[in-house]
């Protein structure tokens, strides 16, 4: 599952500066409010009467529902894209290459928003495309039921990373290097140092509140690309995933996931006129800046393989 957004090195330094000094703008505002928000609730003053004090204390839980929801909910995105354009289309399937200094800001984006390990995201979800839906898938809603892969997939994503030999076998080209072994391989560390930012920006109550938003929708959109999105919808190419335009929305393109599964080598999920892939537009953008490079030209759609166990990637 953004985190790679490009930025033009030919851009005007003005534009830079004023873009730079916008988001610094942005994250201040939030900080004060959030800061304000959490300041009021701890030391908000004795009520006058009950109607005064419930009408306060009404729209300071809305303005912290609002602001967790909407950071909480901005940063699933942030680590959904990271996702989407790092972990999965650039390292797993090798559809495109990122520029280093994009690539381990995705690996940092992920590192602090996820604690995921990349090349244990890679080994299941290649495993997953090996036994799509047959004995052997890590996640498969065919042989679980959809509503456990929903539920579940975290932990069933879990189980499978911590199989002896699963990374060694389906991720043997990506290994650890320095900036794993100090900082990207503690995962707890990078979650806390997200969830400690979140906190010291926008105050203690809407940092946690919208930690927690995050940390459940991320998980869940994501859970749903392997329950959903192999259980409803349409199936245009054969294979057993699904394509959902709305899930698409939610998760940079991924809920074309029947797309995905005919051609996994397309840097683009979007196969046919009226299908939007949200993370095409970034990654295009930074093939035309230098800073993502597209392996194929063209889609090359796989023909559907045989199910059998024995399969290999
Ligand atoms: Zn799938
Ligand atoms: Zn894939």
């Amino acid at each position: 599952m953004g985190a790679s957004s490009p930025v033009d090195p030919a851009a005007p330094r003005r534009e830079r500066t004023a873009g730079s000094l916008c988001a610094v703008h942005i994250v201040l505002v939030a900080s004060r409010m959030g800061a304000r928000v959490s300041e009021q609730i701890v030391t908000a003053a004795p009520p006058r009467t009950a109607i005064t004090w419930g009408g306060a204390a009404s729209r300071h839980t809305s303005l912290v529902a609002v602001l967790a929801l909407t950071v909480g909910f901005a940063t699933a995105q942030l680590a959904t894209y990271a996702t989407t354009i790092y972990l999965h289309r650039a390292l797993a399937h090798r559809a495109m290459t990122l520029r280093a200094p994009v690539a381990w800001g995705a690996r940092f984006v992920l590192w602090v928003t996820t604690g995921i390990r990349p090349r244990q995201w890679v080994a299941v979800h290649r495993k997953h495309h090996a036994f799509t839906d047959v004995e052997g898938d890590p996640h498969s809603p065919k042989l679980l039921g959809w509503r456990k892969v929903q539920l579940a997939n975290w932990q069933l994503y879990r189980k499978e990373a911590r199989q002896p030999g699963t990374v060694a076998r389906y991720a043997r080209d990506l290994q650890p290097d320095i900036w794993d072994r100090v900082l990207f391989d503690h995962a707890l560390v990078g979650l806390g140092l997200g969830v400690a930012t979140m906190v010291w920006v926008l105050g203690p109550w809407v940092g946690l509140a919208a930690s927690t938003v995050h940390l459940v929708s991320y998980i869940q959109l994501n859970s749903a690309v392997n329950a959903i999105g192999h259980t409803f919808g349409r199936r245009p190419h054969d294979n057993s995933a699904t394509n959902l335009q709305w899930l698409a929305w939610l998760t940079g393109g991924e809920g074309l996931h029947n797309n995905h599964h005919a051609a996994p080598t397309s840097a683009s999920m979007r196969l046919r006129k009226g299908e939007v892939d949200p993370a095409w537009p970034l990654i295009w953008l930074g093939s035309k800046v230098g800073l993502v490079k597209i392996r194929l030209s063209e889609v090359k759609l796989t023909p559907p393989r045989p199910r059998t166990a024995s399969a290999t990637r």
